[in-house]
């Protein structure tokens, strides 16, 4: 089969969130089962240069953006001798510091910057002559191809047998843009109603992807139910439900090779299932690192994550006193909006016994913090899957997460009396209801042989990526199968 990504991140160039995990992994696992894969990404300025020597260069294409017209070059690279990553490049669009905008507004240009982006790679697809079945796109910055398949393509023979995927990673961005940017899109103001893009006077990209898109995905089965609620649709719960026939979860796994405690190099000592003592070596050095007291008795709770709302972070921050007070250590490594910056920055001053506080990205940090962690904290509002959880399971570091979305399709609260599950789970969105699981976590872990056991049912844990593009190629090829049964 052939199938194009079009993505605006991708584990190793781009990353901000758990997208990039997925754009980076299932490509490769996918390539591995025989297919041919095709990666388009945005040639940000953080993709390291010299890779663009090894590079085939496209002719120039030239793209209409309302009365404008922009030039892009592509990029071909043969990455990881499998697939093929064509980066887009346009400097005024791309070559800035970050993917989307700074910590305290998007880039305003967004809307014309992943338009540009989605309608070279159209272009580019034909300019190479690679006809794609499946055309998998990943959120609102690659929602719009789905509706330019079905509309300005629609009698298109080169796009015919396409059938566009989009897999919905976090339903709170949806890429919304005034309606009098809409023409730049390029389709017709007949797209802009309600029953189709327009979302409150706005242009709602997501919107036109779910609508348009033949198969719609989450990463996980839990969110694709919760989406088709008020308290997780951000507006979009009718839209959703109005597709749920084509609607299916697929939980993300993460990559065994490369998230693997036995091999991983960013880490002071490896370890295994087998040789859990050298695990608290990596622990003592968490904690030099952080300037915490080294005692391998105390346990230490890791947080690598994005410091926004849907983070449960506004559940978490009235507990920072509290947990001082605590037999506990908390080392977060994080960042995002000002105030959370801000506000952490400010605990980690405040209490530097209990914290070591980290408000940055730091992709070599993150490892040494699921190797040392006893535990990594996710009190997420909701979480369309989480990987930071998988690779805790992974690292022999307890996961203790909120009951919603991914989090609740992977870890299951730990029974004292069975001796099942492999971490600490709480339902109650409220800092009382956290609070009490970290305290029923805590008290567990004075138990050596207790919380051994806890360690290794999920350091038994299978969530790598094998089964999950099992799925999306069962997926696939249903889809493609479709055309043949009504032709
Ligand atoms: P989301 O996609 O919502 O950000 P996920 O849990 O799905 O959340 O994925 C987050 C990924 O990003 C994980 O691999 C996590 O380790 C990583 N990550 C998040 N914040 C940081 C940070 N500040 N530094 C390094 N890695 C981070």
């Amino acid at each position: 089969m052939n199938i194009v990504f079009a993505t605006s991140e991708m584990v190793p160039f781009a990353k901000t969130g758990g997208l990039a995990d997925v754009c980076g992994s299932l490509p490769l696992v996918l390539a591995e089962k025989g297919h041919t894969v095709k990666i388009f990404l945005p040639k940000y300025k953080m993709i390291d240069a010299a890779l663009f020597y090894a590079t085939q260069e496209l002719d120039l294409i030239d793209i209409v953006l309302g009365d404008e017209v922009v030039s892009g070059k592509v990029h071909v690279y043969d990455y990881a001798q499998r697939v093929q990553v064509l980066f887009v490049e346009n400097d005024d669009f791309f070559n800035r510091d970050d993917l989307y905008g700074t910590s305290e507004n998007d880039y305003p240009d967004n809307d014309r910057r992943f338009i540009f982006f989605q309608k070279v790679l159209l272009k580019t697809l034909k300019a190479i002559n690679f006809k794609p079945h499946i055309l998998h796109c990943h959120d609102w910055q690659t929602a719009l191809l789905p509706v330019y398949l079905k509309t300005v393509h629609k009698e298109d023979p080169f796009y015919e047998k396409t059938k566009t995927f989009l897999t919905i990673h976090n339903m709170a961005y949806q890429g919304m843009f005034s309606s009098a940017a809409f023409p730049l899109t390029g389709l017709s103001w007949d797209e802009f109603t309600v029953e189709k893009l327009e979302f409150y006077g706005k242009s709602n990209f997501l919107k036109g992807g779910i609508l348009y898109a033949d198969v719609l995905t989450t990463v996980s089965q839990r969110y694709a139910q919760e989406i088709q609620l008020k308290e997780f649709g951000c507006g979009l719960e009718a839209v959703i439900k109005q597709r749920r026939n084509n609607l299916y979860g697929i939980i993300n796994g993460i990559d065994k090779n490369e998230w693997n405690p036995e091999t991983d190099k960013d880490i002071t000592v490896n370890f295994s299932i087998n040789q859990l003592n050298k695990k608290y070596i990596n622990k003592g050095v968490l904690q030099k690192e952080n300037k915490l007291a080294v005692d391998r008795n105390v346990p230490l709770v890791g947080i690598v994550t994005r410091l926004t709302d849907q983070k449960g972070l506004d559940i978490l921050t009235p507990l920072m006193p509290q947990l001082a007070q605590m037999e506990v250590q908390v080392v977060l490594l994080g960042t995002g909006d000002k105030r959370y910056n801000k506000k952490f920055a400010q605990f980690g001053e405040e209490y530097p016994d209990t914290f070591g506080v980290n408000i940055m990205f730091d992709a070599q940090m993150a490892r040494r913090i699921y190797a040392g962690a006893d535990m990594i904290l996710m009190p997420s509002h909701f979480e369309p899957c989480g990987l930071s959880q998988l690779i805790g399971l992974r690292y022999g570091t307890v996961p203790l997460v909120r009951e919603t979305g991914g989090l609740a399709d992977t870890v299951i609260d730990f029974n004292r009396n069975t001796g099942k599950g492999n971490g600490f789970v709480f339902s109650e969105y409220t800092k009382d209801a956290l609070l009490k699981t970290i305290q029923k976590a805590l008290e567990y872990y004075k138990n050596k042989e207790l919380w051994r056991t806890i360690v290794v049912n999920g350091m038994r844990c299978d969530f790598s990526w094998d089964a999950s593009a099992e799925k999306y190629i069962e997926l696939y090829n249903k889809e493609k199968k479709k055309d043949l049964m009504y032709a």
